[in-house]
């Protein structure tokens, strides 16, 4: 396939000066790190900063390291459509679950480290700085149920395509 074929399938798409950049379907990040080029055999060269193989990368878009090489058919259903976003939905579902998953942990870590304490002790200062962060920790809870609602969503509709062919 060719990298612009490739470019349908990822999000934050942009030029750089030696080819693109883009979000990485392998990990959650709001800031793009993968960059993508085309190589001189026109193959299709990926590169993710923060750390995904592009074995990786490429699964993340259901497809294979051989779809990278020049002239390599895209898999039927893979062809750029209007709509590329059907293509990727469990990906996205995939990164909505991690991300919450994160936050769940975390908020549930400090709720649980804060519940044993005697703040009566306390400085008015420590005091405040405890509650911001059981306040952050109750607001992360929520916003993680957020988005795995987000995921779920995603997954249904990744089946409901999946279902209409
Ligand atoms: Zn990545």
């Amino acid at each position: 396939m060719r990298a612009t074929a490739l470019l349908a399938l990822l999000t934050g798409v942009r030029q750089t000066s030696r080819g693109w950049s883009a979000l990485c379907p392998g990990h959650f990040e709001k800031t793009p790190s993968l960059s993508i080029c085309e190589g001189e055999d026109g193959r299709i060269l990926l590169h993710d900063f923060a750390g995904c193989t592009p074995r990786e990368i490429v699964a993340a878009l259901g497809l294979e390291l051989k779809d990278l090489f020049a002239g390599a058919p895209l898999p039927k259903g893979k062809r750029p459509t209007p709509q590329p976003a059907k293509v990727n939905r469990r990906s996205i579902a995939l990164q909505f679950e991690v991300y919450g998953v994160l936050l769940k942990d975390r908020a549930e870590a400090v709720l649980q480290a804060a519940s044993g304490l005697d703040a009566m002790a306390w400085s008015d200062h420590d005091f405040d700085v405890a509650m911001g962060a059981v306040v952050k920790a109750q607001d992360d809870r929520t916003h993680a149920a957020v988005l795995f609602d987000v995921a779920d969503s995603q997954r249904e509709k990744a089946f409901q395509g999946e279902q209409r062919g």
